[in-house]
């Protein structure tokens, strides 16, 4: 083994876990660094509490004279806790959490100190943000960009610094960030689906979307990642022969938790109940060294922002016990990818959840409306849905045999499949007496019971009703779940606007009754979304050929996936809503393929170096340690060494292809590269990138991968995929 391996395993067989205390119960320590209620409640005034909670209720605005008396209040709060410092927190595009630490303490002269946090600097503050990504609205020397207190998610302590999420806005009022397109479309489906509600609860005043993620990871050893170049700086491997054993016995899903493991999640846990993410599962997934954390759900916007904190808490408390987390959704190539589900149904400020079934034939409609209004969006709106989770890395998951397909469909199982054929056939216009009562006993009324027994559970259905949710199951493990969420809200709003539209017009000119019109109106849409109802094998070539034949579309690489985002459907629908300008849109595809380009364009130089400086350097040394032993039988046996050196000199031959093969890969793909880096459009440069750079990957791969199967293990430089997977 070369020595650069030996030293990375010989220091992870050396790891002795890192202890984690016993605490008090998780309970008692939940939300302990977070500005909640109760924080609130001692720590502010009846005045100022109030208006923040009018805030994160009705999405009123605080007065600045109100602001500086929270300012003190957070400030006394966050000293108490031992706090020095503040930062706005925001999700600037580029999907990582972004922060500027600034210190409370000030000096006010004569050599005086005091710690200070105002208002103001609670309000607004003014990152130098010149190089966030901005697709080009912002002038970036200029940096005039903002971050402004978001009050709905509550300010945490994190390490010794108040944190304070935030929105992330340009002075010329267009958002920089995930957070502000998501609020605005969280509002627009409140009101949207408020007034749905009201058809069958007046009380109803507010509804909440809710989101509960599932978080798959890969936990490797860091010394590991450290001699694997792909690994540290691609977050996956480039290259590496698939291990003898994989994982085709299963024996790791649901397994029993490494110790080493265990105490990172305990440790991981325990943050997280400090800051309030209310993690509730864990276990193993169905790869070696793959796990997954699922939380209980909440409230959209306080989800998206928890999920985003956790990927870092889960950074830092991974390097404390000498792990690195891997959130790339395919780091190893033949082995299972990571995904991050997002479970999201509708709830209204009386307690119910919009998506499941009651227990009358009302609330059975209700449900209903919610449900077929879903499906309708999801239907018309398939190709924005597909461009929301669209990524350079979730590329190599979608459609790849073990995660959803690239084809956007819905699962809602045998039963209610049922339930949406009989009321396809309800009468067009007033429903006669006797049918209102049929369908009420027979189709509506029945629901409750028939969804308990609906366990069938389609894992190859992108999204998938599981029985009293949506599960979107494409979203990317590494992505901003505020994206996906922010286009789901959006057009499920949107269709609950035009349905509401519609019912009232029945109502109004039809003079129909408010059920029959709702029937009328639901009756439509069942036979409108049909084409997105999907039962069968989504893995398969079947549902391909079939989903063509619908309609559907099939995007396998992200630039051609990403379009969707700026058709004019699209910046239609948003302007309507008021959730984003043409301008916002365009600036975030322009992000969105340029980074599509950087990254294949990183892989690519990651791919380059290590091919031609690990793999070729090591296959040429073995290569003369062959052609010295072929040397030493000739000086010996004389013309009869030829029968004793034949697997030498064939290995001989073989390295040599392999090389040349290698080379020409790596020398061709620079020359794409340059031709694609010529290209001034972003879009067509990351089309060249996609479809001219990309290719060489899996070519050069191949032979390298060859190499590491014909040489010498003990010289062999990067750790291999039996060391990375099952060293634990
Ligand atoms: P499973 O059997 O697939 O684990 P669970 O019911 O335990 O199903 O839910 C899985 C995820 O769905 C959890 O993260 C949970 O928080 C989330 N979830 C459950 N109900 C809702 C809901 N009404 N809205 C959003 N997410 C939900
Ligand atoms: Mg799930």
């Amino acid at each position: 083994m070369s020595t650069l391996r030996f030293e990375a395993l010989k220091e992870t067989f050396n790891r002795v876990p890192v202890k984690v205390e016993e605490l008090e119960r998780r309970s008692a320590i939940f939300g302990r660094n977070v500005f909640n209620e109760a924080a609130m409640r001692q720590y502010l005034t009846k005045d100022s509490f109030e208006s923040v909670m009018d805030a994160v209720e009705n999405g009123s605005k605080i007065a600045r004279g109100m602001a500086d008396h929270i300012s003190t209040g957070m400030k006394e709060w966050a000293i108490s806790k031992g706090a020095t410092h503040y930062t706005h927190w925001f999700q600037p595009l580029t999907g990582a959490t972004a922060e500027k630490h600034d210190a409370f303490f000030e000096t006010v002269g004569n050599g005086q100190t005091i710690e200070k946090f105002g208002g103001g600097q609670l309000v607004q503050q003014e990152p130098d943000a010149s190089s966030f990504p901005n697709g080009g609205i912002r002038n970036t020397f200029e940096a005039r960009g903002y971050t402004a207190w978001d009050p709905t998610s509550p300010a945490f302590i994190y390490g010794t610094t108040l944190c304070i999420p935030t929105v992330f806005v340009a002075y010329t009022g267009e958002a920089l960030d995930y957070k502000t397109p998501l609020l605005r479309a969280l509002q627009t489906i409140d009101t949207a689906a408020t007034a749905v509600a009201k058809y069958f609860d007046k009380n109803v005043t507010k509804v909440y979307a809710t989101l509960g993620w599932e978080q798959e990871y890969f936990l490797i050893d860091k010394a590991l990642v450290a001699a694997r170049p792909d690994l540290a700086l691609a977050g996956r491997t480039l290259l590496g022969h698939s291990s003898a054993k994989g994982q085709q016995l299963d024996d790791h899903y649901f397994g029993s938790i490494p110790t080493r493991v265990l105490n990172y999640m305990r440790d991981l846990e325990t943050e997280c109940m400090y800051l309030g993410i209310p993690v509730k599962t864990r276990h193993n997934e169905v790869a070696p060294n793959q796990f997954e954390l699922a939380p209980i759900f909440e409230e959209t916007n306080l989800a998206v922002d928890h999920n985003s904190l956790l990927m870092d808490v889960m950074d830092k408390v991974a390097d404390r016990h000498n792990f690195k987390v891997l959130f790339h959704e395919k780091p190893f190539k033949g082995v299972n990818g990571s995904g991050k589900h997002n479970n999201w149904s509708l709830a209204t400020n009386t307690g119910v959840n919009l998506l499941g079934p009651g227990s009358t034939p009302m609330k059975n409609l209700q449900f209903l409306t919610f449900f077929i209004n879903t499906l309708k969006a999801v239907n018309d709106y398939e190709e924005l849905i597909r461009a929301s989770i669209a990524s350079a890395s979730n590329d190599h998951r979608l459609g790849a045999n073990e995660a959803p397909p690239a084809i956007i469909s819905a699962f809602i199982g045998s039963q209610l499949t049922e339930v949406l054929d009989e009321l396809e056939k309800v009468t067009n216009g007033k429903l006669s007496p006797q049918e209102k009562t049929d369908l009420k006993l027979n189709v509506v009324g029945k629901i409750p019971e028939i969804l308990l027994d609906n366990t069938d559970r389609n894992r190859t259905s992108p999204f998938a009703f599981t029985g009293n949710k949506f599960e979107l199951r494409a979203v990317g493990s590494k992505a901003n779940c505020a994206n996906p969420m922010t286009v789901l809200n959006a057009i499920v709003a949107k269709q609950l606007i035009d349905f509401k539209v519609k019912v009232d017009a029945l109502i109004k000119s039809k003079k129909m009754k408010k059920d029959d019109a709702i029937f009328n109106v639901l009756r439509e849409y069942i036979k409108d979304s049909k084409r997105i109802r999907f039962e069968g094998d989504g893995y398969g070539e079947a549902w391909e050929k079939e989903a063509k034949k619908r309609g559907l579309s099939n995007y396998k690489t992200t630039p051609e996936a990403l379009k969707a985002k700026v058709s004019k459907k699209a910046i239609d629908l948003f302007i309507e809503l008021g959730i984003m300008s043409k301008v916002e849109m365009e600036a975030r595809y322009e992000i969105e393929v340029e980074e599509y380009a950087l990254r294949i364009q990183i892989e690519g130089r990651i791919l380059g170096d290590i091919a031609r400086n690990h793999v070729i350097p090591t296959a040429i040394r073995y290569q003369n340690l062959l052609i010295e032993n072929v040397q030493g039988l000739k000086a010996i046996y004389g013309a009869g060494f030829k029968k004793l050196a034949s697997e030498q000199m064939a290995l001989i031959e073989q390295i040599s292809e392999h090389i040349a093969k290698i080379n020409k890969g790596i020398t061709d793909m620079i020359n794409e590269r340059k031709k694609a880096n010529g290209i001034v459009d972003a879009e067509k440069r990351a089309i060249a990138y996609c479809d001219k750079v990309k290719p060489y990957f899996d070519e050069i791969r191949y032979h390298c991968d060859k190499l590491e199967l014909l040489v010498d293990d003990e010289i062999w430089p990067l750790p291999k995929y039996r060391e990375l997977l099952f060293t634990k």
